[in-house]
């Protein structure tokens, strides 16, 4: 829209250097140039209308991706990718640029400072949006001892405070680490392990993300378990019999590193196009999930 605009304006300085020399022409200018104002105005107040309930967001802005505008006759995918920076991050963030798409990615702070390029890549991921959002998956991921975290609700909320910070992550939205719970406006939906830190989390105003479908996969290797087929259909299924935590609203928890290799960055590929092939669906970021607080600090 903005680039149309200004080559709208461009065509109108052209034609100022051929309208100026006489007198009816410089009618036609200020007409012209009256248009060009209302327009401006016209695509300011479309402008904020489009984005009122993003805020402002610090990173770099991706040109030609239109502004958040819900659409209720569509069905939003919200595709996650958790426990970046790892191997196979690229590799997803790649994908989604050359297939057009919107994804989150829920990073680990300690995760960052284990691979060379981990800053880099975060700083990828967060000055990628709105293609791309930056989400909190805690600091240590509990250093998967799960039970002992989540015993310990104090330093768990504080894990998570930690890597906000280290990972400079612009939106109060978590996902807690192998675990499904879900808080939001008027929502927390744990259970009796987690809850504790799901309250701190609710009080300390972060929104905490689930997911409604996961691709497996195998834990030894890490490829992922389904084929692309199997979990393009799952979805279809899901969105059918509304199978989904908000009816016409559904996300997809992928982990990065089951996209390392070129084979299985393939499968990601043929999933996201056999979805792509269905006009109704839309890819975003979670940060546009319904029924979210506040995402600023
Ligand atoms: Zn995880």
């Amino acid at each position: 829209m903005q680039n149309r605009y200004n080559n709208y304006l461009r065509r109108q300085m052209k034609d100022q250097v051929i309208v100026k020399s006489s007198k009816k022409n410089r009618w036609v200018l200020a007409i012209l140039l009256l248009t060009a104002v209302l327009l401006g105005g016209a695509w300011l107040v479309e402008n904020q209308a489009g984005t009122a309930t993003v805020p402002a967001h610090p990173a770099h802005t991706e040109a030609g991706i239109a502004p958040y505008r819900y659409d209720s006759t569509k069905k939003y995918i919200y595709l996650t990718f958790d426990d970046g920076p790892q191997p196979g991050t690229l590799s997803c963030y790649h994908l989604c640029l050359t297939e057009g798409i919107k994804a989150s990615f829920f990073m680990v702070g300690l995760h960052e400072t284990m691979k060379s390029d981990g800053k880099q890549i975060v700083n990828m991921i967060r000055s990628g949006y709105p293609r791309f959002l930056l989400a909190n998956h805690s600091y240590t991921h509990a250093n998967n001892k799960y039970l002992n975290f989540y015993h310990h609700p104090q330093k768990a909320a504080a894990d998570f405070f930690q890597s906000q910070q280290a990972l400079q992550v612009p939106y109060l939205i978590a996902r807690l680490p192998g675990n499904r719970s879900w808080v939001r406006e008027g929502e927390l939906r744990a259970s009796g392990l987690v809850r504790p830190v799901a309250r701190l989390l609710d009080s300390a105003g972060y929104n905490v993300i689930g997911w409604d479908l996961e691709w497996d996969f195998n834990h030894r290797s890490a490829r992922p378990v389904e084929t692309p087929e199997t979990m393009a259909r799952a979805v279809d299924s899901a969105f059918y019999k509304s199978n989904t935590h908000t009816p016409n609203h559904l996300v997809i928890l992928t982990h990065d590193r089951m996209f390392r290799h070129p084979a299985d960055a393939d499968s990601l590929a043929k999933f996201i196009r056999l979805l792509k092939q269905n006009p109704g669906y839309v890819f975003e970021t979670v940060d546009h999930y319904p029924g979210l607080k506040k995402l600023r600090p």
